[in-house]
């Protein structure tokens, strides 16, 4: 007996950032979409806590900790201690998400293991306070517990749905290696010290977003840790430009990066921008249509 639960990666469609707060977070109003780019996890019944962690090819395995710091341990410990009860089950995390590379790889696992936990151990917690926990231990996690498209206020914990009646086509390359979500915003704040205190506002993003076209949405991209994660990764520019020019309609780096995520006008022109991609030398190109589901139980 176990239970498996899938969650998705994120990408920011808008990420406005604003002067770090006294507390060292950045305020940010930003705009996420969960896209068909997935880990699964599953959880059986065991005596003390264990994880065993399998990646896909394009994923360092030495890059996820298989201590007791991996993020699906830490949301097991932290929802058991809610619930008063002894973390205990054999987790098995298959992981597609790149790691450290934007797409909220950690927060979907924890996400995952806190549904997975919350029905494993029959504790029927509220939303509300699930989404508490979530936001305890990340800022991505209750997006990726909610899914879909979302507008994230406060460091991005605080999720509320957006209307986003469209499918939209989206090409993703990972890069090798994993650039710190720390260190883009500790750039971010040198390059612009006097970045104003209230983030760019989300709302010409989600303008777009309602009317369905493409285009409108490819105008209207936006991610203010662009330019920090270029300046210190400067052949994401370059990937940017190889794929508008092989038909994307815009390439914007996913949240903190590396990865970088291209929005495509149909699902032929994702396979032509992939292909595109893939012939000029990049060898993982993954093509996903977004919004999906949150972290959800598959069996
Ligand atoms: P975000 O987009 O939320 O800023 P990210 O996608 O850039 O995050 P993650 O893949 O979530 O980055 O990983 C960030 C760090 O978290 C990794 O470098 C790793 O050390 C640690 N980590 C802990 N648990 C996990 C996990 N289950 N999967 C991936 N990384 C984990």
């Amino acid at each position: 007996m176990s239970i498996t639960v899938r969650a998705a990666a994120k990408i920011n469609l808008h990420l406005g950032v604003g002067r770090a707060r006294e507390d060292g977070f950045h305020p940010l109003d930003t705009v996420y979409q969960a896209i068909g780019i997935h880990d699964d996890l599953t959880l059986s019944g065991a005596d003390g806590l264990s994880l065993v962690t399998h990646v896909a090819d394009h994923i360092d395995p030495a890059a996820v900790p298989d201590g007791p710091d991996n993020i699906v341990l830490r949301a097991a410990r932290l929802l058991a201690e809610h619930a008063g009860r002894e973390a205990a089950g054999a987790f098995e995390v298959r992981k597609d998400i790149p790691v450290a590379g934007g797409m909220a790889g950690g927060s979907a696992d924890a996400a995952a293991a806190l549904v997975a936990c919350d029905r494993w151990w029959d504790l029927r917690t509220s939303d509300d306070d699930l989404l508490a926990l979530a936001a305890q231990l990340g800022s991505d996690i209750p997006f990726s517990l909610v899914g879909g498209t979302a507008r994230g206020v406060g460091r991005g914990e605080l999720v509320s749905p957006v209307e986003d009646p469209a499918s939209w086509w989206w090409v993703a390359v990972p890069a090798t290696e994993g650039l710190s979500t720390p260190a883009v915003y500790r750039h971010f704040d040198a390059l612009h010290p006097d970045a104003p205190e209230a983030p760019a506002s989300a709302e010409p993003l989600l303008a777009a977003l309602a009317t369905g076209e493409p285009l409108r949405l490819a105008r209207a991209l936006h991610n203010d840790l662009q330019e920090p994660a270029i300046d210190l990764r400067p052949e994401l520019g370059d990937l940017i430009a190889r794929g508008e020019a092989e038909g994307a309609l815009r390439g914007l780096v996913s949240g903190s990066g590396p990865t970088v995520v291209f929005l495509c006008d149909s699902a032929d022109g994702a396979r032509e921008t992939a292909v595109g991609l893939a012939g000029a030398g990049h060898d993982v190109v993954l093509t996903a249509t977004g919004p999906v589901a949150g972290a959800h139980v598959l069996a």
